[in-house]
């Protein structure tokens, strides 16, 4: 990893410049750019054969200034100290943006979870929780899914907790199964957010739906709701991708037949369909459409790929998808980029609905969830709006803008301990 590609270094360096144009003095902000606490651990697990692996996990908490630590767990061989560091910052300034009563965490564990069989999987996941057990709580630091994390997972993670603590404590995690205290919507928050988004983009751009199209690369929980969602608006999605390459049709694809296709246990690059043409990522990404939706792991894109983006609008599905410089160069082509900040705040809205129906013991319904979250979303995506265009500077930092001066404002009031 490089300085220019290193996720926490461009985190530090646009706070820096949102500092600046906050005209902040250095010591106003400068604690936001290191974790209140991390921890490293060793996960030891006995694989089916008898043989025990080592994997190596972290938790990152950011910042507790707004309330208990929040963030997702992600299972990937790319997982890394710095962007754990990155990730649990962003989380800190995507409560803050939404004024969630949260603060930012991260947790991931590197590994390929797709090597690993479902009883290996329950072992790591039950040891993680064990080793970042001294750290998390109801009240301290809430985990939640991620990428290759789900509710299975946090189910998993809910047990061992309350095994280790002697009754049940549904409130340590959110995104876990509804009979465990789970939340209707949870799921598909964070591809419903995607698309609530985008309609509103639509409408203040005046872009027809017929006269729209999408390609979305990543077709995990995100992408795949966001495709579904889009295709229901009416959005031609002429392209879709996995890890496994993807699949375009200028005449725009039968997302429920794709979704069908990949629900079955199938990869997208198997999928058959007339007229469709079989593509890379790379050439995804080069997709002439109105709408790119990377919802994928961090990085896709960057310095290589981020000239060929033909897109008018990028929607940055997943956490952390478009490198620094990646971003200058889309910025320049006057690409409107609506950065993670604001595009993947549907996932931890609706962690926050599970939070509050676990503190009173009760239950709401799927529609009132749902429109809760389409509120609160574009009140975050409005104020970004407004401030960015206020302030003449990207939706990103517009985003920084806002959140940088709710915590900051935040310590003011808080003060130094002791
Ligand atoms: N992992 C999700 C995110 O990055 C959700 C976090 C949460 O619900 O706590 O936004």
């Amino acid at each position: 990893m490089t300085q220019a590609n290193n996720p926490y270094v461009s985190f530090t360096q646009t706070v820096d410049q949102a500092a600046k144009l906050l005209g902040y003095e250095r010591s106003a902000y400068e604690f936001i750019k290191y974790p209140e606490r991390e921890l490293s651990v060793s996960i030891p697990v006995e694989m089916d054969d008898g043989t025990v692996t080592i994997f190596e996990g972290f938790r990152v908490q950011h910042s507790s200034l707004l309330g208990p630590y929040k963030g997702g767990v992600r299972y990937h061989q790319s997982v890394n100290h710095d962007e754990m560091k990155a990730l649990a910052a962003l989380m800190t300034f995507k409560c803050a943006l939404a004024n969630l009563p949260f603060g930012g965490a991260k947790g991931g564990v590197i590994v390929d979870p797709s090597t690993l069989s479902k009883n290996e999987l329950k072992r790591l996941t039950r040891r993680y929780t064990a080793m970042i057990l001294p750290i998390i709580g109801p009240d301290e630091d809430i985990p939640a899914p991620d990428v290759n994390t789900n509710e299975e997972i946090m189910g998993w993670i809910m047990d061992t907790y309350s095994m280790m603590r002697g009754h049940a404590v549904p409130g340590i995690v959110t995104g876990k199964p509804l009979l465990l205290g789970g939340s209707l919507g949870r799921t598909e928050a964070t591809g419903r957010g995607v698309s609530y988004i985008l309609r509103e983009t639509r409408k203040r751009l005046k872009i027809l739906e017929e006269d729209c199209t999408a390609a979305i690369l990543g077709f995990g929980k995100v992408g795949k709701e966001a495709a579904r969602r889009l295709f229901e608006d009416g959005v031609r999605v002429v392209a879709v991708s996995d890890t496994s390459g993807g699949v375009r049709s200028a005449r725009g694809l039968n997302i429920q037949a794709v979704v069908a296709h990949v629900e079955s246990g199938h990869k997208i690059a198997e999928y058959q369909e007339n007229g469709v043409e079989h593509i890379t990522n790379e050439e995804l990404i080069a997709t002439e459409c109105t709408i790119l939706a990377p919802c994928a792991v961090s990085d896709v894109i960057n310095a290589q790929n981020a000239a060929s983006v033909q897109a008018q609008i990028v929607i940055e599905g997943g956490n952390a998808q478009i490198t620094a410089e990646a971003d200058e160069v889309l910025n320049k082509k006057e690409c409107l980029v609506i950065p993670d900040l604001v595009a993947t705040l549907g996932g931890i809205i609706v962690s926050y609905f599970e939070r509050v129906q676990n503190v009173q013991s009760l239950m709401w319904d799927e529609f009132e969830i749902n429109r809760m979250l389409k509120n609160v979303i574009l009140k975050a995506y409005d104020e970004v709006w407004e401030v960015s265009r206020k302030n003449a500077v990207p939706m990103r930092m517009g985003a920084y803008l806002i959140a940088l001066e709710r915590v900051c404002t935040a310590k003011r009031i808080r003060g130094i301990f002791p």
